[in-house]
């Protein structure tokens, strides 16, 4: 090589407790260059899959053990290296983390020194099953390759210009504090991304609008945001807060708990297990997909009605108390799985708020498409749109930012 090299490529990793999603992008115009998924990784029946540049037509799937994250990121590099895109390669800029909980201290992608590793550890106890599984990547990533930078992206971040008011639960101020005890929210690389791209649709700055984000996947969250700023968010302490989601309750009455512990003698693990995993759709009708919670009420199958109506009777709920934080709202924005594709739960969701100024029209809203998009009447006084999330995107162009930023340009020589 004669002369420098410019390193414009960012490998995304998001490491779960038995599973590794990653892709590498090229930050330069923001292309896919690879991405897959290690999953059941401990397991005998683990699987490797992987679409190179070429796209879903080159997909490769491999099984065999993979005994732990240090085997699934070596299985990354491998897979890479036979695209000539390996670890080692000098186009690669950064790695970016997803890190579920970063508290109150981080309120920005940050790059990853030991202290900052310390500082995520000190955060397991708000989020035990997320932050230890996010570690193990970080620490195998960073053995892999100790001279590149890492960076952390927290999904708590944005909604740290909460003000108080609103992160703060009304409980005794001085064990909340001792506990750590407050409103975090989460999902908050999708509520950026998506507040931003609907700032772009409209063709205004993020700093002019008003926008209620509804992501809506298997976890499901809204947030309020006032110029580009998180002023409220559905989640909370956990992710449990909020919205009616796949497998997990929302908002109940905390007083489920110790009446359950009471009367049904159930453990506090218990009823961790019934409101997050048996709760939600789940738990009111028996699945999790709405898809298929809409194949049974056309069928006239009476819980699957129940458990859709009480989901869009939260949703909407939300949406009338977001309206009444931010006083105008520019724009109501759908994204993740159900919100990108189900044109029902939009429809019944902003049914009845045409008082507010919110309505959908009936054929936008039923055209299927994977870009951003309006679907409100031409001259409604609130835009209605559906945006796709990609928050492996939002994370490679926070930890490119970051790094570029750093460097001044990220040089990395020959
Ligand atoms: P996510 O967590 O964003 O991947 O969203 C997953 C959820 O999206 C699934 O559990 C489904 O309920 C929902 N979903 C995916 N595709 C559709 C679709 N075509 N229509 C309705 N819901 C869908």
């Amino acid at each position: 090589m004669t002369g420098p090299a410019t390193a414009t490529r960012v490998l995304v990793l998001n490491s779960g407790s038995s599973s590794v999603k990653y892709r590498l992008l090229d930050m330069a115009d923001g292309t896919r260059l690879a991405a897959g998924l290690v999953e059941r990784i401990g397991e005998e029946t683990s699987r490797v899959s992987h679409t190179p540049p070429a796209g879903e037509a080159g997909r490769r799937e491999r099984g065999g053990p993979v005994p732990d994250h240090a085997a699934a990121l070596k299985a990354v590099a491998e897979e890479l290296a036979r695209d000539g895109l390996g670890l080692d390669s000098p186009g690669l800029a950064a790695i970016g983390h997803r890190v579920v909980h970063g508290g109150m201290r981080f309120s920005a992608p940050t790059v990853i020194t030991d202290e900052v590793l310390g500082e995520i550890e000190r955060l397991v106890p708000l989020a035990p099953l997320h932050n230890p599984a996010n570690l193990t990547g970080i620490r195998t990533a960073r053995a892999l390759r100790p001279d590149l930078p890492q960076v952390a992206v927290f999904d708590t971040a944005f909604h740290t210009t909460m003000p108080e008011y609103a992160a703060r639960y009304a409980i005794d101020v001085e064990t909340a504090d001792a506990h750590r005890i407050r409103r975090y929210g989460f999902h908050g690389t999708s509520h950026a991304f998506v507040s931003r791209r609907a700032a772009a649709l409209l063709g205004r700055a993020p700093e002019q609008v008003n926008v209620i984000v509804l992501h809506l996947g298997n976890g499901a969250s809204a947030s309020a945001v006032r110029g580009g700023r998180c002023v409220d968010t559905s989640m909370g302490l956990t992710p449990l807060e909020g919205l009616v989601m796949g497998t997990r309750s929302g908002d109940v009455d905390p007083a489920v708990t110790f009446h359950l512990r009471r009367v049904a003698g159930m453990s506090v693990d218990d009823v961790d297990v019934l409101l997050n995993k048996r709760s939600g759709l789940v738990g009111l009708c028996g699945d999790n997909d709405m898809r298929e919670i809409r194949r049974r009420i056309e069928d006239g199958d009476e819980p699957a009605r129940l458990a859709f109506e009480i989901y869009v009777h939260r949703l909407k709920k939300y949406i009338g108390a977001y309206y009444a934080v931010l006083g105008r709202v520019d724009a109501v924005v759908f994204t993740a799985g159900v919100g990108e594709n189900s044109a029902q739960v939009r429809e019944a969701a902003v049914a009845g708020l045409e008082g507010l100024g919110i309505a959908v029209d009936a054929d936008l809203n039923a055209v299927r498409s994977d870009v951003p998009r309006l679907i409100s009447p031409g001259r409604a006084r609130v835009a209605v749109a559906v945006v796709p999330t990609d928050e492996e995107l939002e994370i490679a162009g926070q930890t490119f930012a970051l790094v570029a930023a750093g460097r001044g340009g990220v040089d990395r020589g020959a």
